[in-house]
């Protein structure tokens, strides 16, 4: 497939999201030629940001609604990952003979360079970025065996079909994969050239049902790794992980692929004193980074320095302000309860025998149990402020620990919660927004729900 392949096509974008999923798409089949029409059941205010990039371009839109018209003659259907597969619109095209892909099928079939993939439960964004970070600091070195390195993928707004054109084959790719993203890959049975996955625990379960089906959906970034492919394929796995390990187990058994595993324990000495992210979960993603970049002969002086200068990602356990000695960190990032558990444990929890962080948590219901976060708020959380749909549920796991004295609020709004956490602080303290929890119940998505903590915290 190639770009010619759209000109003058009837293509639909379904799903321009928040985050403009759609977005990168509508601009690479403009530019290809293509026809365009851009739907979303959401309206122009709603995705304003991503209207606005669009508006000048010789596009149709068919916003706040979806027509049926639109779905019957549609010949290319680019789908948003984040409609589900058996959507009855998606049936309407395929019915009348349209091809159906999405955004990461496309990248897949044009990308002339060899694609690094990422997924897992959680610490993705933070693996994703490390490894390009890492990565890029092998640019310009003799022998490393490729010039530039592109990032991109389910991380934030990169675009990735739109800057296809400019990445060369001798170039690498890394990039975010959500499952999502690898339920469409599957259906062209492609996967990246180096697969790797962080680790394995529940997470959208409102949409998979069951926990195996979400790892089947995993599993794909390693299932349809092509061993005729010219460079050798590599699989990494998670050590401690215990599915993850299974998985080891079982494709080690492939003469034709290379198999690796980390563990937060395998970072050299040297590498993890400089390293500025807290906590094991951390140092977990920074082995996972090196595993991918040992398969490159990058210069170790390079490696640490580039180890030494990655800041992290915004959002992640972020200190964003420090008064009358209580240190706020935005974590809004965390939409699982695994993340709350892994940043309540990142952050230092005791002064004496006192466990000190106040964590402001809750938010939309992804039907994923919080018994575990409860026993770890209860342990670790000298107060917890809830808000949100799941606020409920957390309290109930929380009230569950018996020998707990961690103070329970709720609070309707984040200011509300911000207030609230004040007064239950002094100084020494922590306060964690780290929600646990999609933010979809009360606001646009992460970033908002960051924006509306940074000021709460601002107007103390
Ligand atoms: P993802 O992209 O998978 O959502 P991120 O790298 O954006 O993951 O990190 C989100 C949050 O998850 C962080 O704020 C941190 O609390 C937590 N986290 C990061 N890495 C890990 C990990 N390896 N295991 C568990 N939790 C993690």
């Amino acid at each position: 497939m190639d770009r010619g392949f759209f000109q003058g096509k009837r293509v639909l974008i379904m799903g321009l999201g928040r985050f403009g999923g759609g977005l990168d798409s509508a601009l690479f089949a403009a530019k290809a030629g293509a026809e365009v029409c851009v739907t979303d059941l959401a309206d122009e205010t709603e995705l304003a940001d991503s209207f606005r990039k669009l508006k000048d371009c010789d596009i149709r839109f068919r916003l706040g609604e979806h027509r049926e018209d639109d779905f019957k003659q549609a010949q290319i259907l680019i789908v948003n990952p984040a409609v589900p597969p058996d959507n009855q619109y998606i049936q309407m095209t395929r019915k009348a003979g349209g091809l159906i892909t999405s955004q990461m099928e496309l990248f897949f079939q044009l990308c002339p360079a060899h694609i690094i993939g990422i997924t897992g439960a959680n610490g993705k964004s933070t693996t994703t970025s490390l490894t390009a970070h890492l990565l890029k600091s092998g640019c310009g070195q003799e022998g490393v065996g490729y010039d530039n390195v592109f990032l991109g993928g389910n991380i934030g707004h990169q675009p990735l079909l739109d800057s296809v054109d400019d990445i060369k084959e001798n170039d690498i790719v890394v990039l975010e994969i959500s499952n999502f993203q690898l339920e469409q890959l599957a259906r062209i049975q492609a996967s990246p050239d180096i697969a790797l996955i962080t680790n394995l625990t529940a997470n959208h379960l409102d949409r998979h049902g069951i926990f195996e089906a979400y790892c089947r959906a995993k599993e794909g970034i390693f299932q349809y790794q092509n061993p005729d492919a010219e460079a050798p394929v590599v699989s990494i796995f998670n050590a401690e992980d215990p599915i993850t390990h299974d998985w080891h187990q079982k494709y080690s058994n492939d003469p034709q692929r290379k198999c690796l595993t980390f563990n937060a324990d395998d970072v050299p000495d040297e590498y993890a004193a400089v390293f500025g992210l807290p906590g094991r979960v951390n140092r977990s993603n920074l082995a996972a980074a090196l595993a991918i970049v040992s398969c490159f002969s990058i210069n170790q002086k390079r490696i640490k320095a580039a180890i030494q200068s990655f800041e992290g990602l915004p959002n992640r356990c972020e200190l964003i302000a420090e008064t009358n000695g209580v240190r706020w960190y935005d974590d809004s990032k965390a939409t699982t309860p695994a993340s709350t558990i892994a940043a309540l444990n990142a952050l230092e929890t005791k002064r004496g025998q006192t466990p000190f962080i106040v964590l402001i948590a809750g938010g939309y219901d992804k039907q994923i149990s919080f018994a575990e976060l409860g026993i770890c708020i209860a342990h670790r959380a000298k107060a917890a402020v809830l808000i949100g749909q799941t606020a409920p549920k957390i309290v109930e796991a929380i009230k569950a620990i018996d020998d707990s004295d961690c103070v329970i609020k709720y609070a309707d709004s984040m200011e509300q919660a911000v207030q609230v956490a004040r007064k239950l602080t002094t100084s020494g303290d922590a306060v964690l927004m780290s929600p646990a929890c999609a933010s979809y119940d009360m606001f646009k998505n992460y970033t908002q729900r960051s924006a509306a903590f940074i000021q709460a915290v601002k107007a103390l």
